[in-house]
């Protein structure tokens, strides 16, 4: 019987539970799971924080895994067929529809309206659709992707390698810019390995604590800035001393903290980019000036919606790619049972460990 890690409901301890293995439909696949992850996402389910969630919920979005069983037949990208005992991963989003007015006119795949979420919009009650588990159902149309690297190491980027690829698209960082990036989490460090690749300069990070600023300057961060000894106004001064006085020419903001938007604004050169993606959740309002923090600095302010698959296949490239794999590989990574989500979930929440693996057989 597959066992699953459950959460009841919003701020309810998770739980195990055995379920009965699923009724596999033509062109699905059942799951047996290697990895999966625990996010900053997941701390926000756990609390209820996300609109649209039905609980009881196995968490998890992003897993790597070995396909147990198919049942009729399953293609990736390039009409190769699948076949039982090969490694995968695969798009947690499901069911964008190619119909709608945004997947067709706006060509905005994120915001199709029918799009359904692995481990975060799909409930236990929609069958085995989580990570947290020895087991997950691949409903008919999930994109699959062989995992030909190291499973830790596609893991070690996880759900924010797509998601930092997608921010770094929104970005257009030029050969030659000074990036910033807001935020250190698992976010902020795949965002400055990407920017560096994407020909950044420099890339400068404001974060905490410290264990994840020195993961920041692994990542190839040329300078880094603790938040809990630096108020905004000494953070300000501190981009401002690295960049000529003018701001950074791209910055990316992956906080949480609703605040930090305006910060990017105003860290960022005038006719410079701002992209927002850490605000998956609503923080509440903040105030900015329109004429001096957005007009009169002709800047471009950018949401950033989830990912979609050509950003998860380029990340799964990445990772597959000995030489460009190589800072993914070095990451620290803590794993953790099924048994032991709850501590999972509150060391990912208070920043204590950088990467949180899930691994059933733990
Ligand atoms: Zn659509
Ligand atoms: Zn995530």
């Amino acid at each position: 019987m597959p066992t699953v890690a459950v959460i009841p409901k919003p701020n309810s301890p998770v739980e195990l539970r055995e379920v009965p293995p699923p009724e596999l439909e033509q062109n699905s696949a059942l799951l047996e799971v290697e990895f999966s992850e625990v996010c900053g996402t997941d701390v926000y389910l756990h609390r209820g924080l996300l609109t649209g969630v039905p609980y009881p919920l196995v968490p998890g979005h992003v897993s790597v895994g070995r396909l147990d069983r198919i049942r009729g037949e399953l293609l990736d990208v390039n009409g190769q067929r699948f076949r039982e005992g090969d490694r995968i991963t695969f798009l947690d989003v499901h069911r964008t529809c190619n119909a709608c007015w945004y997947c067709l006119v706006a060509k905005a795949t994120t915001r199709c309206p029918h799009r359904k979420v692995y481990g975060i919009t799909y409930g236990l009650d929609d069958g085995l659709c989580g990570g947290w588990a020895t087991h997950v159902y691949l409903k008919p149309g999930t994109r699959c992707i062989h995992i030909d690297s190291d499973p830790e190491t596609f893991m070690a980027g996880g759900c924010a390698l797509p998601t930092a690829l997608h921010a770094i698209e929104r970005g257009e960082i030029r050969i030659g810019d000074t990036v910033l990036i807001l935020g250190s989490g698992p976010v902020g460090i795949n965002a400055i390995l990407l920017a560096r690749m994407s020909g950044a300069l420099r890339v400068l990070c404001i974060g905490a604590p410290q264990s994840r600023l020195d993961a920041a300057l692994q990542a190839g961060a040329s300078k880094v800035l603790n938040i809990e000894t630096h108020d905004v106004e000494a953070r300000r001064d501190w981009v401002m001393e690295q960049t000529s006085g003018r701001g950074a020419d791209v910055t990316i903001e992956v906080t949480g903290v609703a605040e930090a938007v305006v910060q990017a604004m105003r860290f960022t050169r005038d006719a410079g980019r701002v992209v927002i993606v850490g605000q998956y959740t609503d923080h509440g309002p903040v105030e900015f000036n329109p004429h001096s923090d957005l007009n009169r600095k002709h800047l471009d302010v950018r949401g950033c919606w989830g990912s979609d698959f050509s950003h998860f296949y380029r990340g799964v490239e990445i990772v597959s790619d000995e030489t460009r794999a190589q800072p993914w590989s070095e990451m620290s990574l803590t794993k953790f049972g099924l048994k032991d989500a709850n501590e999972a979930l509150s060391e990912v929440a208070s920043g204590a460990v950088l990467k949180a693996l899930v691994d059933p057989k733990l």
